[in-house]
Protein backbone atom coordinates (compact mmCIF):
# COMPACT_ATOMS: atom_id res chain seq x y z
CA UNK A 1 0.00 0.00 0.00
CA UNK A 2 1.17 3.36 -0.74
CA UNK A 3 2.30 5.79 2.03
CA UNK A 4 0.12 8.69 1.05
CA UNK A 5 1.58 11.10 3.55
CA UNK A 6 4.98 10.63 2.34
CA UNK A 7 4.15 11.17 -0.98
CA UNK A 8 2.20 14.54 0.11
CA UNK A 9 6.00 15.26 1.44
CA UNK A 10 7.67 15.41 -2.32
CA UNK A 11 5.15 17.75 -3.44
CA UNK A 12 6.22 21.35 -1.91
CA UNK A 13 3.50 23.02 -2.94
CA UNK A 14 1.39 21.23 -0.87
CA UNK A 15 2.39 22.81 2.47
CA UNK A 16 1.16 25.93 1.44
CA UNK A 17 -1.68 28.22 2.34
CA UNK A 18 -4.55 29.81 0.39
CA UNK A 19 -6.15 32.41 2.30
CA UNK A 20 -5.05 30.94 5.60
CA UNK A 21 -6.33 27.29 5.03
CA UNK A 22 -3.93 24.48 4.19
CA UNK A 23 -4.20 24.22 0.14
CA UNK A 24 -6.59 21.41 -0.81
CA UNK A 25 -5.70 20.73 -4.38
CA UNK A 26 -8.36 18.65 -6.39
CA UNK A 27 -7.79 20.47 -9.65
CA UNK A 28 -5.82 17.65 -11.10
CA UNK A 29 -7.10 17.10 -14.37
CA UNK A 30 -5.96 21.11 -15.12
CA UNK A 31 -2.60 20.10 -14.11
CA UNK A 32 -0.43 17.90 -11.26
CA UNK A 33 1.67 19.43 -8.89
CA UNK A 34 5.53 18.73 -9.54
CA UNK A 35 7.25 16.24 -7.37
CA UNK A 36 10.77 17.44 -6.12
CA UNK A 37 12.17 14.88 -7.93
CA UNK A 38 10.84 17.12 -10.86
CA UNK A 39 11.83 20.44 -9.86
CA UNK A 40 15.29 19.13 -9.17
CA UNK A 41 16.07 16.61 -12.58
CA UNK A 42 15.20 20.56 -14.20
CA UNK A 43 17.20 22.23 -12.26
CA UNK A 44 20.15 20.10 -12.61
CA UNK A 45 19.92 20.37 -16.30
CA UNK A 46 19.92 23.89 -16.31
CA UNK A 47 22.44 24.17 -13.72
CA UNK A 48 25.16 21.05 -14.77
CA UNK A 49 24.39 20.15 -18.69
CA UNK A 50 22.15 22.95 -20.25
CA UNK A 51 23.29 22.95 -24.12
CA UNK A 52 21.79 22.61 -27.55
CA UNK A 53 21.08 18.37 -28.41
CA UNK A 54 22.41 16.57 -31.36
CA UNK A 55 24.38 19.47 -32.98
CA UNK A 56 27.50 20.31 -30.90
CA UNK A 57 30.54 17.84 -30.60
CA UNK A 58 31.39 19.60 -27.09
CA UNK A 59 31.10 17.90 -23.72
CA UNK A 60 27.91 20.00 -22.48
CA UNK A 61 26.15 18.87 -25.70
CA UNK A 62 26.82 15.35 -25.57
CA UNK A 63 25.49 14.72 -22.13
CA UNK A 64 22.75 17.26 -23.17
CA UNK A 65 21.90 14.83 -26.15
CA UNK A 66 22.12 11.24 -23.74
CA UNK A 67 20.04 12.91 -21.18
CA UNK A 68 17.15 14.12 -23.75
CA UNK A 69 17.21 10.32 -26.07
CA UNK A 70 17.63 8.85 -22.72
CA UNK A 71 13.88 10.49 -21.61
CA UNK A 72 12.96 9.07 -25.56
CA UNK A 73 13.47 5.59 -23.96
CA UNK A 74 11.77 6.46 -20.74
CA UNK A 75 8.57 7.23 -22.28
CA UNK A 76 9.08 4.54 -25.09
CA UNK A 77 9.36 2.05 -21.90
CA UNK A 78 6.00 3.80 -20.19
CA UNK A 79 3.83 3.23 -23.02
CA UNK A 80 5.43 0.24 -24.21
CA UNK A 81 6.38 1.49 -27.66
CA UNK A 82 8.08 -1.32 -29.76
CA UNK A 83 10.52 1.30 -30.81
CA UNK A 84 12.03 4.03 -29.28
CA UNK A 85 11.75 6.55 -32.58
CA UNK A 86 7.87 6.09 -32.06
CA UNK A 87 8.20 8.49 -29.28
CA UNK A 88 7.86 11.95 -30.88
CA UNK A 89 8.00 14.95 -28.65
CA UNK A 90 5.66 17.59 -28.63
CA UNK A 91 4.15 20.62 -26.79
CA UNK A 92 1.37 18.85 -25.20
CA UNK A 93 -1.63 16.93 -26.12
CA UNK A 94 -2.79 19.73 -28.14
CA UNK A 95 -0.07 19.55 -30.16
CA UNK A 96 0.33 15.48 -30.61
CA UNK A 97 -3.28 15.81 -32.26
CA UNK A 98 -2.90 18.85 -34.48
CA UNK A 99 -0.13 17.14 -35.74
CA UNK A 100 -1.44 14.15 -36.70
CA UNK A 101 -4.59 15.63 -37.92
CA UNK A 102 -2.49 18.04 -40.51
CA UNK A 103 -0.42 15.31 -41.53
CA UNK A 104 -3.08 12.29 -41.93
CA UNK A 105 -5.06 14.84 -43.44
CA UNK A 106 -2.49 15.89 -45.81
CA UNK A 107 -2.45 12.70 -47.46
CA UNK A 108 -5.34 10.51 -46.50
CA UNK A 109 -8.36 13.05 -46.31
CA UNK A 110 -10.98 13.07 -49.45
CA UNK A 111 -14.24 15.32 -49.59
CA UNK A 112 -16.81 13.56 -48.44
CA UNK A 113 -14.93 11.82 -45.61
CA UNK A 114 -15.37 11.21 -42.08
CA UNK A 115 -13.27 11.45 -38.34
CA UNK A 116 -15.31 9.78 -36.09
CA UNK A 117 -15.00 11.44 -32.56
CA UNK A 118 -17.04 10.98 -29.51
CA UNK A 119 -19.46 13.14 -27.88
CA UNK A 120 -17.10 13.20 -24.11
CA UNK A 121 -14.25 14.76 -26.64
CA UNK A 122 -12.10 17.76 -25.26
CA UNK A 123 -12.39 20.58 -27.81
CA UNK A 124 -8.48 20.08 -28.19
CA UNK A 125 -9.51 16.39 -30.09
CA UNK A 126 -12.07 18.36 -31.76
CA UNK A 127 -10.85 21.46 -33.42
CA UNK A 128 -7.49 20.12 -35.19
CA UNK A 129 -10.21 17.97 -37.18
CA UNK A 130 -12.15 20.44 -37.98
CA UNK A 131 -9.26 22.49 -39.12
CA UNK A 132 -8.21 19.91 -41.67
CA UNK A 133 -11.77 18.55 -42.52
CA UNK A 134 -12.59 22.53 -43.51
CA UNK A 135 -9.78 21.88 -45.39
CA UNK A 136 -10.16 18.66 -47.10
CA UNK A 137 -14.07 18.55 -47.47
CA UNK A 138 -14.24 16.06 -44.83
CA UNK A 139 -16.83 16.02 -41.16
CA UNK A 140 -17.08 14.91 -38.22
CA UNK A 141 -19.48 11.91 -36.80
CA UNK A 142 -19.55 11.07 -33.19
CA UNK A 143 -20.23 8.27 -30.87
CA UNK A 144 -22.71 8.90 -28.59
CA UNK A 145 -23.00 9.04 -25.11
CA UNK A 146 -25.79 7.50 -22.40
CA UNK A 147 -27.10 9.61 -19.48
CA UNK A 148 -24.69 7.99 -17.30
CA UNK A 149 -21.78 8.96 -19.21
CA UNK A 150 -20.95 5.80 -21.19
CA UNK A 151 -20.08 6.32 -24.62
CA UNK A 152 -22.98 4.07 -27.00
CA UNK A 153 -20.75 1.94 -28.91
CA UNK A 154 -23.49 -0.69 -30.39
CA UNK A 155 -24.05 1.08 -33.79
CA UNK A 156 -20.19 1.50 -34.06
CA UNK A 157 -19.52 -0.65 -37.19
CA UNK A 158 -22.49 1.47 -38.93
CA UNK A 159 -20.33 4.79 -37.96
CA UNK A 160 -17.27 3.65 -39.16
CA UNK A 161 -18.75 3.79 -43.05
CA UNK A 162 -16.92 6.47 -44.65
CA UNK A 163 -14.52 7.13 -41.84
CA UNK A 164 -11.07 7.43 -42.65
CA UNK A 165 -9.97 7.70 -38.81
CA UNK A 166 -11.07 7.50 -35.37
CA UNK A 167 -9.58 9.95 -32.74
CA UNK A 168 -11.21 8.83 -28.97
CA UNK A 169 -10.15 10.23 -25.68
CA UNK A 170 -9.48 6.77 -23.01
CA UNK A 171 -10.25 9.07 -20.35
CA UNK A 172 -12.88 12.01 -20.45
CA UNK A 173 -11.70 15.02 -18.47
CA UNK A 174 -15.15 16.64 -18.15
CA UNK A 175 -16.97 13.22 -16.90
CA UNK A 176 -14.17 11.18 -15.77
CA UNK A 177 -15.54 7.85 -17.25
CA UNK A 178 -13.05 5.30 -18.90
CA UNK A 179 -14.35 4.65 -22.19
CA UNK A 180 -14.21 1.35 -24.07
CA UNK A 181 -11.14 1.98 -26.17
CA UNK A 182 -10.15 -1.80 -27.04
CA UNK A 183 -13.60 -2.04 -28.49
CA UNK A 184 -13.45 0.80 -30.31
CA UNK A 185 -10.13 0.42 -31.51
CA UNK A 186 -10.98 -3.33 -32.53
CA UNK A 187 -13.75 -2.47 -34.64
CA UNK A 188 -11.96 0.79 -36.64
CA UNK A 189 -9.51 -1.83 -37.11
CA UNK A 190 -12.05 -4.27 -38.61
CA UNK A 191 -12.82 -1.99 -40.78
CA UNK A 192 -8.91 -0.83 -41.61
CA UNK A 193 -9.28 2.26 -40.09
CA UNK A 194 -6.46 3.71 -37.66
CA UNK A 195 -6.84 4.89 -34.43
CA UNK A 196 -5.66 7.73 -32.33
CA UNK A 197 -6.10 7.56 -28.24
CA UNK A 198 -6.56 10.95 -26.51
CA UNK A 199 -4.48 9.06 -23.34
CA UNK A 200 -3.85 13.11 -21.57
CA UNK A 201 -6.19 11.81 -18.56
CA UNK A 202 -5.38 8.34 -18.59
CA UNK A 203 -1.58 7.87 -18.30
CA UNK A 204 -1.63 9.05 -14.90
CA UNK A 205 -4.67 6.86 -13.96
CA UNK A 206 -4.31 3.69 -15.24
CA UNK A 207 -1.69 1.20 -17.19
CA UNK A 208 -1.59 2.38 -20.80
CA UNK A 209 0.74 -0.29 -22.88
CA UNK A 210 0.35 1.41 -26.72
CA UNK A 211 0.96 -2.55 -28.20
CA UNK A 212 -1.61 -4.10 -25.99
CA UNK A 213 -4.22 -1.11 -27.05
CA UNK A 214 -3.07 -1.74 -30.63
CA UNK A 215 -3.36 2.07 -30.76
CA UNK A 216 -2.38 3.63 -34.06
CA UNK A 217 -1.57 6.93 -32.46
CA UNK A 218 -1.84 7.85 -28.75
CA UNK A 219 -1.50 11.62 -27.12
CA UNK A 220 -0.79 12.67 -23.72
CA UNK A 221 0.94 15.79 -21.68
CA UNK A 222 3.52 15.70 -19.31
CA UNK A 223 2.31 18.51 -17.28
CA UNK A 224 -0.73 16.11 -16.12
CA UNK A 225 1.48 13.45 -14.84
CA UNK A 226 3.98 15.16 -12.41
CA UNK A 227 5.48 16.38 -14.98
CA UNK A 228 6.59 20.39 -16.51
CA UNK A 229 4.02 22.10 -18.56
CA UNK A 230 4.49 22.88 -22.65
CA UNK A 231 5.71 19.31 -22.96
CA UNK A 232 3.94 16.18 -24.64
CA UNK A 233 4.13 13.10 -26.70
CA UNK A 234 3.02 11.94 -29.32
CA UNK A 235 3.38 7.97 -30.10
CA UNK A 236 3.00 6.88 -33.53
CA UNK A 237 3.35 3.17 -34.94
CA UNK A 238 6.31 3.37 -37.06
CA UNK A 239 4.53 2.56 -40.43
CA UNK A 240 2.31 5.15 -40.18
CA UNK A 241 5.03 8.02 -39.23
CA UNK A 242 7.15 7.09 -41.93
CA UNK A 243 4.20 7.49 -43.85
CA UNK A 244 3.23 10.92 -43.12
CA UNK A 245 4.74 13.73 -44.09
CA UNK A 246 6.60 16.22 -42.21
CA UNK A 247 4.68 18.65 -39.66
CA UNK A 248 6.33 21.82 -39.45
CA UNK A 249 9.48 22.93 -41.23
CA UNK A 250 12.84 23.76 -39.59
CA UNK A 251 16.54 22.73 -38.40
CA UNK A 252 16.51 18.99 -37.14
CA UNK A 253 13.93 18.02 -39.39
CA UNK A 254 16.16 17.51 -42.33
CA UNK A 255 18.61 15.53 -43.78
CA UNK A 256 19.81 17.93 -46.58
CA UNK A 257 18.73 21.93 -47.79
CA UNK A 258 19.01 23.06 -50.64
CA UNK A 259 17.11 26.14 -52.54
CA UNK A 260 15.99 23.38 -54.61
CA UNK A 261 15.27 20.51 -52.88
CA UNK A 262 14.83 19.31 -48.84
CA UNK A 263 15.47 15.59 -47.95
CA UNK A 264 13.89 15.10 -44.24
CA UNK A 265 15.42 13.59 -41.23
CA UNK A 266 14.45 9.70 -40.09
CA UNK A 267 12.09 9.37 -36.86
CA UNK A 268 11.67 10.43 -34.81
CA UNK A 269 13.63 13.86 -35.76
CA UNK A 270 11.20 14.20 -38.90
CA UNK A 271 8.45 15.64 -36.67
CA UNK A 272 10.97 17.82 -34.68
CA UNK A 273 11.47 21.12 -36.06
CA UNK A 274 13.44 23.62 -34.12
CA UNK A 275 15.67 23.22 -30.77
CA UNK A 276 13.68 21.06 -28.32
CA UNK A 277 12.27 21.66 -25.18
CA UNK A 278 14.94 19.21 -23.60
CA UNK A 279 14.47 20.72 -19.69
CA UNK A 280 10.67 19.36 -20.07
CA UNK A 281 11.62 16.14 -21.49
CA UNK A 282 13.92 15.30 -18.71
CA UNK A 283 11.34 16.85 -16.46
CA UNK A 284 8.71 14.14 -17.79
CA UNK A 285 11.56 11.50 -17.56
CA UNK A 286 12.09 12.05 -13.91
CA UNK A 287 7.86 12.56 -13.37
CA UNK A 288 7.75 8.61 -14.81
CA UNK A 289 10.32 7.64 -13.17
CA UNK A 290 8.48 8.80 -10.10
CA UNK A 291 5.54 7.19 -11.02
CA UNK A 292 6.97 3.98 -12.07
CA UNK A 293 8.86 3.80 -8.77
CA UNK A 294 5.11 4.26 -7.22
CA UNK A 295 3.57 1.53 -9.28
CA UNK A 296 1.04 2.27 -11.66
CA UNK A 297 -1.36 -0.58 -10.36
CA UNK A 298 -0.34 0.93 -6.75
CA UNK A 299 -1.48 4.40 -7.70
CA UNK A 300 -4.87 3.14 -9.58
CA UNK A 301 -5.54 1.33 -6.31
CA UNK A 302 -5.00 3.68 -4.06
CA UNK A 303 -6.91 6.24 -6.34
CA UNK A 304 -10.04 4.38 -6.28
CA UNK A 305 -9.99 3.54 -2.55
CA UNK A 306 -9.98 7.42 -2.65
CA UNK A 307 -12.76 8.02 -5.34
CA UNK A 308 -14.90 5.23 -3.80
CA UNK A 309 -14.80 7.28 -0.46
CA UNK A 310 -15.18 10.73 -2.28
CA UNK A 311 -18.74 9.44 -4.04
CA UNK A 312 -19.58 7.98 -0.54
CA UNK A 313 -19.24 10.86 1.03
CA UNK A 314 -20.74 13.54 -1.39
CA UNK A 315 -23.65 11.20 -2.27
CA UNK A 316 -24.60 11.70 1.42
CA UNK A 317 -25.55 16.02 0.27
CA UNK A 318 -28.33 16.55 -0.09
CA UNK A 319 -29.58 17.61 -3.87
CA UNK A 320 -26.29 16.77 -5.42
CA UNK A 321 -25.76 15.06 -8.44
CA UNK A 322 -22.75 13.62 -10.16
CA UNK A 323 -22.63 14.02 -14.04
CA UNK A 324 -21.29 10.91 -15.67
CA UNK A 325 -20.59 7.77 -14.09
CA UNK A 326 -21.82 7.00 -10.01
CA UNK A 327 -19.25 4.59 -9.32
CA UNK A 328 -15.80 4.59 -8.79
CA UNK A 329 -14.78 1.33 -11.12
CA UNK A 330 -16.05 3.62 -14.54
CA UNK A 331 -13.71 6.40 -13.27
CA UNK A 332 -10.64 7.77 -13.13
CA UNK A 333 -9.38 11.12 -11.21
CA UNK A 334 -12.23 13.13 -12.06
CA UNK A 335 -15.83 13.70 -10.26
CA UNK A 336 -17.90 16.06 -12.18
CA UNK A 337 -20.86 17.16 -9.82
CA UNK A 338 -23.91 19.86 -9.64
CA UNK A 339 -25.75 21.15 -6.62
CA UNK A 340 -29.35 22.05 -6.76
CA UNK A 341 -29.28 24.74 -9.14
CA UNK A 342 -26.35 26.39 -7.95
CA UNK A 343 -24.19 27.55 -10.21
CA UNK A 344 -20.66 25.63 -10.45
CA UNK A 345 -18.93 29.25 -10.16
CA UNK A 346 -20.32 30.15 -7.59
CA UNK A 347 -19.69 27.14 -6.08
CA UNK A 348 -15.97 26.96 -7.53
CA UNK A 349 -15.90 30.73 -5.82
CA UNK A 350 -16.97 29.61 -2.17
CA UNK A 351 -15.01 26.36 -2.30
CA UNK A 352 -11.84 28.90 -3.32
CA UNK A 353 -12.28 30.77 -0.46
CA UNK A 354 -11.92 27.76 1.82
CA UNK A 355 -8.32 27.18 0.58
CA UNK A 356 -9.63 24.54 -2.05
CA UNK A 357 -8.88 24.29 -5.83
CA UNK A 358 -11.63 23.02 -8.16
CA UNK A 359 -12.59 23.59 -11.83
CA UNK A 360 -15.74 25.13 -13.08
CA UNK A 361 -17.38 25.13 -15.79
CA UNK A 362 -17.22 22.91 -19.24
CA UNK A 363 -13.84 21.90 -18.68
CA UNK A 364 -13.09 22.32 -22.59
CA UNK A 365 -15.90 20.02 -23.64
CA UNK A 366 -18.47 22.24 -24.20
CA UNK A 367 -20.26 19.40 -26.48
CA UNK A 368 -20.10 17.18 -23.28
CA UNK A 369 -22.25 20.18 -21.49
CA UNK A 370 -25.06 20.33 -24.19
CA UNK A 371 -25.17 17.39 -24.49
CA UNK A 372 -26.61 17.61 -20.73
CA UNK A 373 -28.27 20.80 -20.69
CA UNK A 374 -26.39 21.95 -18.46
CA UNK A 375 -24.05 25.08 -18.14
CA UNK A 376 -21.20 23.28 -16.91
CA UNK A 377 -19.85 21.45 -13.72
CA UNK A 378 -18.13 21.91 -11.09
CA UNK A 379 -14.84 19.46 -10.96
CA UNK A 380 -12.98 18.09 -8.56
CA UNK A 381 -10.11 15.91 -10.10
CA UNK A 382 -7.41 13.73 -7.83
CA UNK A 383 -3.86 12.58 -7.73
CA UNK A 384 -2.04 10.25 -6.21
CA UNK A 385 -1.48 12.86 -3.53
CA UNK A 386 -4.66 13.22 -2.14
CA UNK A 387 -5.93 12.26 1.45
CA UNK A 388 -9.02 11.64 2.67
CA UNK A 389 -8.49 14.77 4.69
CA UNK A 390 -9.16 16.53 0.95
CA UNK A 391 -12.32 15.24 0.69
CA UNK A 392 -13.68 15.33 3.63
CA UNK A 393 -12.60 19.29 3.21
CA UNK A 394 -14.34 19.23 0.00
CA UNK A 395 -17.69 17.66 1.72
CA UNK A 396 -17.70 20.22 4.33
CA UNK A 397 -16.96 22.83 1.76
CA UNK A 398 -19.74 22.21 -0.29
CA UNK A 399 -21.91 22.06 2.60
CA UNK A 400 -21.18 25.16 3.76
CA UNK A 401 -21.76 26.67 -0.08
CA UNK A 402 -24.87 25.49 -0.12
CA UNK A 403 -25.85 27.51 3.14
CA UNK A 404 -24.64 30.69 2.07
CA UNK A 405 -26.55 30.05 -1.48
CA UNK A 406 -29.14 28.13 -0.59
N1 LIG B 1 -7.36 15.94 -24.03
C1 LIG B 1 -7.75 15.73 -22.76
C2 LIG B 1 -8.60 14.54 -22.44
C3 LIG B 1 -7.34 16.63 -21.79
O1 LIG B 1 -7.73 16.44 -20.53
C4 LIG B 1 -6.52 17.73 -22.13
C5 LIG B 1 -6.09 18.73 -21.09
N2 LIG B 1 -7.14 19.21 -20.29
C6 LIG B 1 -6.13 17.87 -23.46
C7 LIG B 1 -6.56 16.96 -24.38
C8 LIG B 1 -5.24 19.00 -23.89
O2 LIG B 1 -4.00 18.91 -23.26
P1 LIG B 1 -2.95 20.09 -23.35
O3 LIG B 1 -3.70 21.35 -22.97
O4 LIG B 1 -1.90 19.75 -22.33
O5 LIG B 1 -2.43 20.13 -24.73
Amino acid sequence: MLDIEKIRRDFPILERTVYGYPLVYLDNAATTQKPEQVLKAMDDYYHTINSNVHRGVHYLSQQATEAYEAARHTVADFINAAHTHEIIFTRGTSEAINLVAACFGKTELRPGDSILVSAVEHHSNIVPWQLIGEEKGATLKVIPVDENGDLIIDELDHLLKGVKIVAVNYVSNSLGGINPIREIIAAAHRHGIPVLVDAAQAVQHLTVDVQELDADFLAFSSHKIYGPTGFGILYGKESWLNKLPPYQGGGEMIKTVTFEKTTYNDLPYKFEAGTPDMAGAIGLAAAIGYVQELGISNIQQAEHSLMTYALDAMREIPNLRFVGAADATHRAGVISFLVGDIHPFDMGEILDKQGIAVRTGHHCAQPVMDRYCIPGTVRASLAIYNNRTDIDRLTAGIRKAVKLLA
